[in-house]
């Protein structure tokens, strides 16, 4: 789902200010690669953002887009969503939230719950290492997608 025209707002005003605050230049090209992954709370993969960046740049590279996107993760600019790298899903949403993953299409969708952002890493986590943040994964299926199965029934 497309993020309000508020929230975008918001969004490229704290990734200007973040940019300034890591030393990285905010260029047209990352403006514009940021846009497109701020624009949406589907938490797209570097290919689905460059697809739509390109409307806009039509010369800008995969390879580019990419390099971008993995320069912003470093920086903290942006979130990579727990998948393996190479087909990882980015996320512009900084605020501590949760994910619904949708086993049917894969789908990552952001949701707020302040019980969930109480809770603390158990000692079992902490035996293996030191946390940072915590983030409750909720799976099933997306209501898209079940609409779409009973409509095949
Ligand atoms: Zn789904
Ligand atoms: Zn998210």
């Amino acid at each position: 789902m497309a993020v309000s025209a508020k929230e975008l707002q918001r969004r490229i005003e704290g990734f200007t200010a973040l940019c300034r605050a890591e030393g990285l230049k905010v260029t047209h090209q990352r403006t514009e690669i940021y846009r497109e992954l701020a624009r949406t709370d589907e938490h797209p993969d570097a290919l689905a953002i460059y697809r739509r960046v390109r409307r806009r740049i039509p010369s800008i590279s995969f390879d580019t887009v990419y390099r971008a996107l993995r320069l912003l993760e470093n920086k903290g600019v942006i979130r990579r969503v727990g998948t393996p790298a190479d087909s990882a899903q980015f996320d512009a949403n900084r605020e501590t939230h949760h994910h619904f993953v949708c086993s049917a299409c894969g789908a990552v969708r952001d949701f707020r719950c302040t019980a969930f952002d109480a809770l603390e890493a158990p000692a079992a986590a902490r035996q293996i290492g030191t946390p940072d943040s915590l983030r409750v994964e909720v799976r099933g299926v997306c209501a898209e997608c079940a609409r779409r199965r009973a409509r095949a029934r």
